[in-house]
């Protein structure tokens, strides 16, 4: 059954085919512009509220919230209709407010240092289950406006190209976000990256490198077997060229494994060959991968000879540590205890744990 946000203009002038046509507008402002819900929609008949309630199912079950940096971070975990969990965070920043998104339920990627890769992987999300995440951070945000989306939370947005796709045009045309504040982010799958070089809307492009020797990227980066660097890198600079947009390499800064001299001469050979910014994460922790991130002082270190290396980098904030938010962090994997105790204001709600 679909759910409130699987729904585009047409199959909602299907569903409300016996009722004045305005009533299309009606709804989908009531939905996308005032991120309401159908029974508060107030221009709209009592019975046709009920209606859509009633046919109109949310697709996410809030299982577990819970909030950091003094409420600038906030993570869901949430429940899917079949019992699937996925997270969603929110962030805000002086200067914008920004929500990570899952675009699967697990991963099959299998990054060795990644939680849900850790994980494995469970289905593909719908248009609707990532549409709605993105509407509940942007009611929560208020009043805040949410100006950027980051498919960086769970799952490979371009193995699930078709729900992703049809997500970032929903979130643009009918939440009316720019595109060049929604980012999608890829491991590397590089016939996706040839899809949506071919497509209209300029989203940004993040590629998660993280290494730029195949060696060390087939043991991080699995993936990297079937779609080695030379060939990512063909699709990158295919992309840039085409697009004329920027490009940005993902870079989680392990230590004594991707933060040496020879990791920072082999990635500035790449970024320079794609004109492509770095963003430079230090690793998270995750309990599967018995590595530690780079400390902060050689994570500067790094950027710096980066610069003199001639490419942009930029080291990334770590947000939502404490609350297992943090990038590579999320997992769907919380049966038992929803949340762990972060140390600030925390709030567990609807406990719909199945054990
Ligand atoms: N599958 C997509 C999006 C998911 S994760 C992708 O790979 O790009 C978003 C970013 O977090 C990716 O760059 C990913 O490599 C990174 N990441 C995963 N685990 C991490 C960890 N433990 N520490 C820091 N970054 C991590």
């Amino acid at each position: 059954m679909p759910t409130r946000y699987d729904l585009d203009r047409e199959a909602f002038a299907d569903l409300l085919s016996g009722e004045p046509r305005y009533r299309v507008d009606q709804v989908w402002q009531g939905l996308y512009e005032h991120h309401t819900d159908p029974a508060d929609i107030t221009n709209l008949p009592k019975a046709l509220r009920a209606r859509l309630a009633d046919e109109l199912p949310l697709a996410l079950e809030p299982a577990a919230e819970s909030v950091s940096d003094d409420g600038d971070t906030v993570k869901w975990l949430w429940r899917l209709a079949d019992g699937a969990a996925v997270e969603t965070v929110l962030m805000h920043y002086p200067d914008r407010s920004t929500v990570c998104v899952s675009s699967q339920a697990g991963c099959a990627m299998a990054c060795s240092f990644c939680a849900t890769g850790q994980a494995g992987f469970e289905r593909h999300m719908t248009v609707g289950e990532i549409v709605e995440q993105v509407v509940i951070a942007a009611r929560v945000a208020k009043p805040r406006r949410l100006s950027n989306v980051v498919f960086m939370g769970m799952g490979e947005p371009l193995a699930n190209y078709d729900a992703t796709w049809g997500a970032v045009e929903r979130i643009h045309g009918a939440l009316g976000l720019s595109a060049r504040h929604i980012t999608v982010s890829t491991v590397g799958v590089v016939p996706g990256i040839e899809r949506i070089t071919q497509e209209s809307l300029p989203v940004n492009l993040a590629v998660s490198l993280h290494a730029a020797n195949d060696e060390l990227r087939d043991e991080l980066v699995p993936i990297n077997r079937r779609y080695p660097i030379a060939r990512l890198l063909e699709a990158c600079r295919r992309y840039v060229d085409t697009t004329h947009r920027r490009l940005s390499f993902e870079w989680a800064l392990i230590d004594g494994v991707n933060d040496r001299e020879q990791d920072a001469q082999e990635l500035a050979v790449a970024a320079r060959a794609v004109r492509a910014h770095v963003n430079l994460i230090p690793l998270n922790p995750t309990p599967g991968y018995a590595v530690r991130g780079t400390p902060p002082a050689r994570v500067r270190e790094f950027r710096d000879r980066l610069e003199e290396l001639g490419v942009n980098a930029t080291v990334r904030r770590n947000r939502g540590t404490e609350i297992d938010a943090a990038c590579g962090q999320l997992r769907a994997n919380h049966e038992a205890t929803p949340v762990r105790a972060p140390r600030r204001r925390t709030r567990t709600s609807t406990s719909t744990s199945t054990s």
